[in-house]
């Protein structure tokens, strides 16, 4: 199986949470993207921080990190990929098994009547964007203050004490539940092997591989190598 974090994205355009770059810089997420800011002034929300994921989304398609484990399940080698982003890029790639432990962007719904609407389709012309019945809209995914949907990490949980390997890419593996999967697997007997471009809190106690790069020009060098290993044996 693999987890995986806004680092398998950033090659695709979309700007991590921390480090360097973008739409993260200029607000503090902790604070924007909290739900208690969101309910108070949707409005100011939707202006500071889902209009510019909007705008980068919609854009987005899958890179090589996200091609590459599509590679995996098409050669039986990967089963299920747990995700902490929004963005559906891993979908688009082509793998049928997502957990998306943070929601999903790609929908938003109606605080009123609990209808949903694609959010390609969401007119931005006012402020807070509304339903046909009036009521506000928000993203299907999950703000910081709010909690994890129930089956996600029920799921996440059982895939990580069942796997034999844990592939971690791109995550700072600090935003909690989701950074204790990887410790779950290990605790069962799994083999972590982990791609970033730097080390994170999970590389010296439980990485069993730290391959140091961007998930862009890794992936596809594993695939070869594990394609060229298995048609070698
Ligand atoms: P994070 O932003 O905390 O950490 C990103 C990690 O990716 C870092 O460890 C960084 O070193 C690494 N990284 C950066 N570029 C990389 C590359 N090209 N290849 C490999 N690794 C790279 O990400 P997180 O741990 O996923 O937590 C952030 C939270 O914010 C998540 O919970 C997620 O829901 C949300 N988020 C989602 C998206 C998205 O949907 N694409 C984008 C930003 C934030
Ligand atoms: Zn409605």
């Amino acid at each position: 199986m693999a987890l995986t974090g806004a680092g398998i994205s950033v090659e695709s355009g979309i700007p991590p949470f921390r480090g360097k770059g973008g739409l993260w810089e200029k607000i503090d997420p902790m604070e924007v993207a909290h739900i208690d800011a969101f309910m108070d002034d949707p409005a100011r929300v939707w202006k500071l921080l889902i209009q510019d994921m909007k705008a980068v989304l919609d854009k987005a398609r899958p890179n090589p990190g996200h091609t590459g484990l599509a590679d995996f399940e098409q050669a039986g080698i990967l089963r299920t990929i747990i995700t902490q982003n929004v963005d559906s890029l891993h979908q688009a790639a082509g793998n049928n098994d997502v957990i998306e432990f943070h929601g999903n962007f790609a929908w938003q719904r109606c605080l009123n009547c609990d209808g949903m609407i694609e959010t390609t389709r969401v007119e931005l012309d006012q402020m807070p964007p509304r339903c046909n019945c009036g009521g506000i809209l928000r993203p299907d995914c999950v703000f910081f203050g709010e909690m994890i949907p129930q089956q996600a990490l029920a799921r996440s949980q059982q895939v990580s004490a069942q796997c034999d390997a844990m592939l971690v890419i791109g995550t700072s593996a600090t935003v909690q539940p989701a950074a204790t999967m990887p410790f779950i697997a290990k605790d069962n007997g799994a083999v972590i092997i982990e791609i970033n471009r730097e080390p994170t809190p999970l590389t010296q106690p439980i990485s069993d591989l730290a391959l140091m790069g961007a998930a862009g020009s890794v992936m596809p060098r594993l695939v070869r190598a594990v394609s060229q290993r298995r048609s070698s044996t």
